[in-house]
């Protein structure tokens, strides 16, 4: 007999929700409409409020908020909706079957098992009453994109919320930091003409190729600047590029994405500077334009909630540490509002999007143990 946080993790893991990327259209399996259904329902199930908060047309979060003795301070808790795509895998995605300790789909580790370790402390703590403060649970939308969902909350609900544990599969550590995301397009102008006569033009692929070998000594020096003591140092690679139309025309446009990773602290407009500057030396006729950033997160080693939900994670899995993540989460969207952030949840991030996702079935189980117990003791607010 499996438990029940094991089975509503099985029967949301069984719902599928892909994200849909930058589609504006799309049906089943993509989308999060129906996961967004279902935990409405199973608040309501509960006897719990359940409200939703439209983020673009049919993206929606789900949300709960429970009044606590004191109400001028919330804690969040927040899991997202929607999981990575299906293609390659090598396993029915949405079977849910539990084999040998494991539950395998998609989602099951990234992130339902944390949803539902999360929809199960909150009910049991909100149900048995006498909070210190009030409690909120946040099921985002939108994360595996662009975590649209939890920026959007951010934005709309900063006054009251205090302090948020977001839930990944972190196996069972708390991770104090992580890592930002700053995205830039990188593109080359030149002047196009006949191949046969390339001295006419300008090639914009040639320009480009410089750029390129120069952000691979640039992401050289990042590893000679300052470094964190948890998260190293900053990387940055050329992920995509795309130039030219056939073989008998100089290309006037060669684009490339560039994949920024930086440290707490940064000032993304000085970074673009920053690469502007070095690029300069070796190309003039080029735009950096930002297309998305997610913030680095980072909380105080001995702030009180970390350490408090530590301490009761190390009581169920000695395991447990404080650490980082190389991964950006939603807590990025939380990152400018100054208040203490953690991640913490049952499941190996190795195990996430992959072929064959799986979670095993104890640290879902020894998740609710540190949530629940958590939450009976002191927040740390
Ligand atoms: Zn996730």
């Amino acid at each position: 007999m499996i438990s029940e946080v094991i089975q509503l993790c099985q029967a949301m893991v069984k719902i599928p929700s892909i994200n849909p990327q930058a589609e504006t259209m799309w049906q089943s399996p993509y989308g999060e409409e129906d996961m967004v259904a279902f935990v409405e329902q199973w608040l309501i199930d509960q006897g719990l409020n359940a409200d939703f908060q439209t983020v673009a047309p049919q993206r929606d979060n789900v949300f709960a908020i429970a009044q606590g003795k004191d109400t001028t301070k919330t804690l969040l808790l927040c899991a997202h909706t929607d999981v990575v795509d299906i293609e390659g895998m090598t396993i029915d995605p949405f079977s849910g079957n539990i084999e040998d300790g494991k539950l395998y789909g998609r989602g099951a580790c990234d992130t339902k098992a944390s949803l539902a370790t999360m929809l199960i402390a909150f009910r049991n703590t909100v149900l048995k009453g006498d909070m210190p403060y009030n409690l909120a649970i946040l099921a985002s939308c939108g994360e595996e994109f662009n975590m649209m969902g939890a920026r959007h909350f951010a934005r709309t609900h900063k006054a009251s919320i205090s302090g948020a544990i977001f839930g990944e599969p972190t196996s069972l550590n708390v991770i104090r930091c992580h890592k930002g995301v700053l995205r830039l397009s990188l593109q080359c102008h030149g002047q196009s003409c006949h191949s046969s006569t390339p001295h006419r033009g300008r090639n914009a692929i040639y320009s480009m190729a410089k750029c390129v070998t120069a952000i691979e000594s640039f992401a050289h020096l990042l590893t000679k600047e300052k470094s964190h003591a948890l998260l190293g140092h900053e990387t940055i690679s050329v992920n995509v590029i795309q130039g030219g139309s056939q073989f008998n025309i100089i290309p006037d446009k060669c684009v490339a994405s560039v994949d920024w990773r930086l440290l707490p602290g940064r000032d993304i407009n000085n970074c673009i500077a920053q690469l502007q500057k070095y690029l300069s030396s070796v190309v003039n006729d080029f735009t950096l334009t930002p297309e998305s950033q997610y913030r680095p997160m980072e909380t105080c080693g001995d702030h009180s909630m970390v350490l408090n939900l530590h301490a009761h994670a190390k009581m169920i899995f000695a395991d447990s540490k404080v650490t980082s993540a190389p991964f950006a989460t939603d807590a990025s969207g939380f990152a400018l509002l100054n208040i203490p952030t953690v991640v913490f949840g049952p499941g190996d991030i190795a195990q996430a999007h992959t072929a064959a996702e799986y979670i095993e079935i104890n640290q879902i189980d020894q998740a609710l143990d540190v949530l629940s117990s958590y939450l009976d003791g002191d927040w740390g607010l």
